[in-house]
């Protein structure tokens, strides 16, 4: 059987997870291509217009596995993290998804661990169950991609983007990749579909790394540093990816070493639009360079280019500054 993964949304998040848990049970597991304008514009052409750019994005995947894969595997993410949500964008995304022509059947299985972590088995058990009747094998590839993942979530926090991870992981390369040549560290937040995905952000993290900068993600920052900063806000937040983008925002803007903080935000996003505003009045309560960027389909690379290099410009500036030069 082959399953088809959108590369997508929270693909940066769980693919090795997911990845492992059926190629385990004996499935071929086909990734759509790499976005490009033709994805996008499929995604453009089909979704609707009230949903934000990394959804319409997620469309032109999926249609790119139409035809090639038997079953498309499109969970149902409702909640990943105990006592906290995912953007509902992603609870509704299945069905938006069945209403198109030519797509493959879903495997769009529950995922909600918000009452207990312990459901996420029962999550897997549906999910292999497309598969298998054996619960043994089930449950040895269920541990098999939680370990996948754990090694996955290492990689990410030594510093390597999701693309080397991989690399690193289905021992595409023999060495984990060696930092970048810089001379200033700049912090990038933003959700992992967005700057992460070179098409969609321009390649904002390729130019940053050329232009002499290590960049910092939040997928560097440990779990606890970024609940401890989060709590830093009068009210708890209940959305994980929300809670994740500010908690190591906080955290890098108390970095020294840290120059700069670059916010990445998607058009028609709800929760982008109050996270980055919570981030920027932080940046500049600290004086700290801060530079946000909102992505849509219209988005010239020429202007974001111009965007990176003024604000890079800025940050040396600061930094000779301090240092008396
Ligand atoms: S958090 Fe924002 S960008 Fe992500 S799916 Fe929801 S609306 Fe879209």
């Amino acid at each position: 059987m082959r399953i088809g993964i959108p590369r997508a949304l929270l693909y940066y998040y769980y693919y090795p997870m997911w990845k492992t848990f059926f190629e385990e049970l004996g499935a071929e597991v086909l990734l759509s291509s790499r976005s490009t304008k033709g994805i996008l514009a499929q995604g453009l052409k089909y979704a609707v217009d009230e949903v934000c750019l990394p959804v319409k994005l997620s469309f032109g995947h999926v249609l790119d596995l139409a035809g090639k894969v038997d079953y498309i595997f499109l969970p149902r993410m409702v909640s990943v993290e105990h006592r906290k949500y995912i953007c509902p964008k992603f609870l509704g995304l299945p069905d938006m998804i069945r209403c198109l022509n030519g797509v493959p059947p879903l495997i769009d299985v529950n995922v909600n661990v918000y009452r207990r972590d312990r459901d996420l088995y029962a999550t897997f058990q549906k999910a292999g169950s497309y598969l298998t009747g054996n619960q043994l094998k089930i449950w040895t590839a269920y541990r098999r991609s939680l370990a996948a993942l754990q090694k996955y979530n290492r990689l990410l926090q030594l510093g390597l983007i999701p693309e080397e991870a991989l690399a690193v992981l289905e021992d595409r390369v023999k060495n984990e990749p060696l930092p970048y040549p810089a001379d200033l560290n700049v912090a990038v937040i933003g959700h992992p579909y967005n700057i992460y995905d070179p098409y969609i952000s321009m390649n904002l993290i390729g130019r940053l790394r050329s232009m002499g900068a290590a960049v910092y993600t939040a997928e560097q920052v440990p779990e606890k540093i970024v609940i401890k900063y989060a709590e830093r806000l009068p009210k708890k937040l209940f959305w994980t990816l929300g809670q994740r983008m500010l908690g190591a925002a906080f955290h890098y803007l108390d970095r020294p070493d840290i120059s700069g903080l670059v916010h990445v935000a998607a058009f028609g996003c709800g929760p982008d639009s109050m996270t980055g505003e919570l981030i920027e009045r932080q940046a500049h309560a600290q004086q700290a360079p801060f530079l946000s960027l909102t992505l849509d389909e219209h988005t010239g690379e020429a202007g974001v280019l111009t965007r990176i290099e003024a604000f890079l410009d800025m940050v040396r500036w600061k930094q000779a500054g301090a240092a008396g030069l």
